[in-house]
């Protein structure tokens, strides 16, 4: 009966310093891609407010096809700012793709742990983190279901509410100034991310600016004074953006200009061509 209380004990602190590491991970990630910048200038100053228009402009596009890899990712990923909701892809088919993704690890992990390569106790609670990480998506997407009001089960509120899953005001604020919040969890971690963060502005890793304010200058600089504004003079008015959240909500009322909530102008980017 001991040894028994024992074991469970010992899986509930694995399963804890699991969901530590997945949301470590999940916010290292996170920071890394928002804030490495698209090189191609023509890619970067494409935006679509709906992820089924980007998945269409990713799939058709020229610009699109003619870029590096790393900057079709990078695009990709960074385009969530701008089209953050819905998702393109069921619960099933978030997790299904993170999970494929990560099958190579797990085969590792498996033989690191059968081999008996490294203790069980550093091995077990890896797996986990890997295991539980492959429902990032699913927990993310869950957070921006709520900020909606959509329907969400009692059990992801209750897990939400409790702090064990990503919580939508938690995530919300990430998509208000895209430079503090990033984990995708539950947010446990983010002290240690968010120290990061900051080393990485102070040393100069990363701009004060985060990459999606930085672009939406450039986009209004393209449309006020066709592209040759200086980035540096304008970057100060994306402070007063409108919440990415909010503002994907927004009717797109002509090709020049959307009215946000506030009553300033917003000037979009360069339209899409496609
Ligand atoms: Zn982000
Ligand atoms: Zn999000």
């Amino acid at each position: 009966m001991e040894a028994l209380a024992w074991l469970c004990a010992q899986a509930i602190l694995e399963l804890f310093i699991a969901m530590y590491i997945a949301d470590l991970v999940s916010g290292l990630v996170h920071l890394t891609f928002d804030n490495c910048v698209v090189a191609n200038v023509e890619l970067r100053n494409q935006v679509f407010y709906t992820p089924k228009e980007a998945a269409e402009f990713m799939a058709t596009s020229e610009i699109f096809k003619k870029a590096t890899g790393f900057d079709k990712f990078l695009w990709d990923f960074q385009n969530h700012h701008e089209a953050p909701f819905p998702a393109t892809k069921s619960h099933f088919g978030m997790w299904l793709e993170i999970f494929t993704f990560e099958i190579p690890v797990f085969i590792i992990l498996f033989g690191v742990l059968y081999f008996d390569l490294a203790p069980g106790w550093v091995v077990r609670p890896v797996i986990m983190a890997f295991a539980l990480g492959s429902f990032m998506q699913v927990i993310h997407f869950n957070a921006h279901i709520r900020n909606r009001d959509l329907p969400l089960s009692p059990i992801t509120r209750l897990l939400q509410d409790t702090g064990f899953l990503l919580h939508p005001s938690f995530h919300r604020k990430h998509h208000e100034t895209f430079d503090c919040n990033y984990c995708l969890f539950n947010g446990w971690a983010s002290p240690i991310v968010e120290r990061v963060a900051r080393y990485c502005r102070t040393v100069g890793i990363h701009s004060d600016t985060p990459p999606t304010h930085f672009y939406r200058s450039e986009r209004v600089g393209v449309v006020l004074e066709g592209g040759n504004a200086p980035i540096g003079s304008l970057l100060g008015s994306s402070k007063e953006d409108v919440p990415c959240d909010e503002k994907c909500e927004q009717t797109v009322t002509s090709d020049s200009t959307i009215d946000s909530s506030d009553g300033q102008t917003f000037f979009p980017p360069v339209a899409p061509n496609h």
